[in-house]
């Protein structure tokens, strides 16, 4: 029977689990027993200090900006379920990018995809560009464009993929073998994929990002950031910042999403099984234009995400024949089961429709020009049964 008695030999529970598989260490990557009183989930800490028995005579733990037992918890967590050797959690998606940022000095550059989350590319160029840093925004789907805008202040290299909402697939490991020994960080967004589907560190990526709000947290009940490194330095500069700024997460918040991160590899399964047999329904459906997603084989990238991903994730996107603005909106507002809303990797599903809501900001021709017509709605496919959310789509759809 397999290596059981191998794995627990010398009872070094530490020591066995850096060999565990992924759908172990979502449960026990980095967790123990709480010391106190053997709690098995880490108690929430929900203390901002902690008593010294002579100046300096601590446990480790001064004041929860710097560190909390409960947030320990669930960056241990973090660092082990994406191969990491280093986890920050922060108190939102952005915070967390908003710490790498603060790794750069005036005058860096920095590398960007030009469909990035809304949010990101609003803190990119609304607030760090007056601090002096220069993006540049490019299709990265082509390395060639990567290269292109490369130059000597080239710091840093963000990426995203899956993409939102076109769902389009970008190399990581091309991006990584393209900076190679050029001192210029890849850091990638993988809040679409999840550390189940997608591990960038594997990779060869320097920095890993989540908005853990989504599929780690999973419930639709915190708003929650994660960064991971593998590199002791950096991991110390991160460390200093998120310290410095002070953009961390409470431990009710942190508890929650270690919770969450628990089930992390079920959901998955669920999430992915349940968009392929809907992405496969709206390709048949005669009223279906396009249906984004990189499981079908005539997918641009399907190649790239077959290798680097474990399976195709929970979102899609879909045109439907015909529709205009007012078309689609009446589609997402005839949905019944999935809820109209902001935000995706959540059990339950939601619809979105971007053109009026997370891209609404982005003027139309350009909009457009990456695919975001007015008849794209996107899809977050929840955890139910599947039959109920084609049902809703059916009756929606007309
Ligand atoms: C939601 C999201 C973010 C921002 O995270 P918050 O937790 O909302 O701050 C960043 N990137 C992607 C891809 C997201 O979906």
């Amino acid at each position: 029977m397999l290596k059981i008695k191998y794995l627990y030999n010398g009872n070094n529970f530490d020591c066995m689990k850096d060999r565990l598989h992924f759908n172990s260490k979502t449960i026990h990557g980095g967790q123990t027993p709480d010391k106190a009183y053997g709690a098995v989930m880490p108690p929430i800490y929900q203390t901002s200090t902690y008593a010294q028995s002579t100046p300096g005579g601590h446990q480790g733990f001064e004041y929860s900006r710097t560190h909390n037992p409960t947030r320990q918890a669930l960056e241990k967590s973090f660092a082990s379920i994406e191969e990491g050797t280093h986890g920050f959690a922060f108190g939102s998606g952005l915070a967390a990018m908003d710490a790498v940022l603060k790794l750069l000095q005036p005058g860096d550059e920095i590398i960007s995809t030009d469909d990035l989350y809304g949010g990101s590319y609003r803190l990119f160029t609304k607030i760090f560009e007056d601090f002096g840093l220069k993006f540049h925004f490019v299709p990265m789907h082509a390395t060639k464009h990567i290269e292109a805008a490369l130059n000597e202040k080239t710091k840093l290299i963000w990426l995203e993929t899956p993409t939102n909402p076109m769902m389009n697939i970008i190399d990581i490991k091309a991006v990584v073998d393209l900076v190679k020994d050029k001192n210029i960080w890849v850091a990638v967004d993988n809040t679409f994929a999840s550390s189940y589907i997608q591990q960038p560190l594997s990779l060869g990526a320097d920095i890993v990002m989540h908005s853990a709000t989504k599929y780690l947290a999973g419930h639709s009940d915190v708003v929650l950031g994660a960064l991971v490194v593998k590199d002791d330095a950096l991991a110390e500069r991160i460390g200093f910042i998120q310290n410095a700024s002070g953009a961390i997460c409470g431990p009710m918040d942190s508890f929650l999403t270690l919770r969450g991160i628990k089930t992390l590899h079920v959901r998955m399964q669920r999430h992915c099984e349940n968009a392929a047999t809907i992405a496969r329904y709206l390709k048949e459906n005669p009223k279906i234009d396009k249906v984004y997603w990189p499981g079908f084989e005539d997918h641009p990238n399907h190649d790239i995400a077959k290798t680097q991903m474990k399976d195709f994730g929970g979102m899609l996107s879909f045109v439907t024949k015909g529709a205009d603005y007012q078309a689609a909106i009446k589609i997402v507002e005839r949905l019944k089961l999935f809820t109209l809303a902001e935000s995706l990797g959540g059990v339950e599903s939601l619809a979105g429709h971007p053109a009026s809501m997370t891209h609404a900001s982005i003027p139309k021709e350009l909009r457009e020009k990456s695919g975001v017509v007015d008849a794209l709605i996107r899809l977050s496919v929840g955890i139910e049964d599947v039959r109920d959310l084609i049902a809703d789509l059916e009756q929606a759809i007309g």
